[in-house]
């Protein structure tokens, strides 16, 4: 693991450690939900008309998309701290907080970004 110019050794360590626990968190949701999903078309067979069943699946999907993403940021952010990169804020460069870390482990930002970037989202919506 390379040195970080933001955090301290047990800093990155606390971080990391809470990083792995959300990622063991997410993986058991995901499998969990995975595994609801299997038992309840079991279940149900054929009786569920085409629509409902559309819903059904669309609904599931977007869960597991978001579960997905997060999963994502996860891996991205543990990659960044052995990386020496993690804490960095992406926009500006500056160092991230480590009491914001300790809140949110999977932030990309500072917070002075991020809430321009919110500030953003209002204006234009979420795909910006
Ligand atoms: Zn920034």
């Amino acid at each position: 693991m390379k040195g970080n110019k933001c955090l301290t050794a047990e800093q990155i360590q606390e971080l990391k450690k809470i990083l792995e626990e959300r990622r063991r968190e997410v993986l058991e949701d995901i499998k969990r939900g995975l595994e609801e999903t299997a038992h309840a078309e079991r279940e149900v067979g054929d009786i569920v008309d085409m629509s409902t069943d559309e819903i059904l699946r669309t609904f599931e999907m977007r869960i597991r998309d978001r579960e997905a993403k997060y999963l994502k940021k996860i891996e991205k952010a543990l990659r960044k701290i052995e990386e020496g990169t993690y804490g960095i804020c992406e926009k500006c460069g500056a160092c991230i907080k480590y009491e914001r870390l300790k809140l949110r482990p999977v932030a990309e930002l500072c917070i002075k970004c991020k809430l321009e970037q919110e500030k953003l989202e209002r204006k234009f919506g979420e795909e910006q």
